[in-house]
């Protein structure tokens, strides 16, 4: 039993180092209850977190976690003791209210204080809070400890963070079926590094589609049409027929006509479009 789970929760934060990027040491916020039903216990909690996390952790409380372990009915000094000497203090800013916030509040607040379900200095949270586990089980990416029977659990991930990850591996396996062409998904993990991926892909996305059909001639052939384009505007009349004789050989015949029909069309434009400018500018003038 004990390797077996020891080989779940390694491969749990291989999950969140993965998709989360979860680092050690990892930080891990107590709430007060954990720290009173260890001390009940006699339960070494930071040996306990660290084999449930497989790695070195950084053992944190926040402020009023800790004045609830000072506002306890029977005050233990011993733990508070211990607490102070084996926890890094957590600022929270609450500590100017004339009560502490309650765990599910200041926990809340810490770790994801804008509401926007991201957990941004990605904290792991052992706390025997029901109401705090349950609303931290709605934020991705939040590794969850709680004590039962005097055995230190760790949950599955929760469904929020396991929809995130599946996403993130189909996305994996469709770049690797389309050699690192991601075809249309907007991944949400990592939002600054993947929205510049996204853009790239955006923008590659066309060319290999075209590719598929003419895959020689197509593309060359804008760019000869383009020339052609520019030498007929000037001087000659016939020199259109033979860009169209080139786009003959690649094109479908309808699309030709299409073409033939704007460029008369725009040269016609040109002068006009000038004529309206100088108008205006000599109405302007006029008015001026
Ligand atoms: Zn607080």
């Amino acid at each position: 039993m004990k390797l077996k789970r020891a080989k779940a929760y390694r491969k749990l934060m291989h999950q969140y180092e993965v998709t989360f990027g979860f680092r050690s040491p990892y930080q891990v916020l107590v709430d007060h209850e954990i720290l009173e039903d260890c001390w009940r216990g006699k339960i070494q909690l930071l040996e306990r977190l660290q084999g449930c996390l497989q790695g070195p952790i950084k053992p944190m409380v926040t402020q009023c976690c800790m004045r609830a372990l000072y506002n306890a009915k029977p005050k233990n000094d011993a733990l508070i003791k211990w607490a102070q000497d084996n926890l890094e203090r957590r600022r929270c800013n609450h500590h100017e209210l004339e009560e502490p916030l309650s765990a599910l509040q200041c926990l809340s607040a810490v770790i994801d204080p804008k509401d926007s379900k991201i957990n941004k200095h990605r904290y792991v949270v052992a706390s025997q809070d029901r109401k705090v586990r349950a609303h931290l089980r709605t934020i991705p990416g939040v590794p969850l400890i709680y004590l039962e029977r005097a055995v230190m659990i760790m949950e599955p991930m929760n469904t929020a963070s396991e929809e995130l990850r599946e996403r993130e591996e189909k996305n994996k396996f469709r770049l690797g079926l389309k050699g690192q062409r991601n075809p249309d998904q907007p991944p949400k993990r990592k939002r600054d590094d993947e929205e510049n991926g996204a853009e790239e892909q955006t923008t590659e996305e066309p060319r290999p589609q075209k590719k598929k059909k003419p895959r020689g001639p197509k593309e060359p052939n804008p760019l000869s049409m383009k020339k052609t384009k520019s030498k007929s505007t000037g001087p000659k009349p016939p020199r259109p027929a033979a860009a169209v004789a080139v786009a003959d050989s690649t094109d479908a015949p309808a699309a030709d006509g299409e073409d033939a029909g704007p460029r008369k069309r725009k040269r016609k434009h040109k002068p006009k479009g000038d004529g309206d400018a100088a108008a205006n500018v000599d109405a302007e003038a006029a008015a001026v």
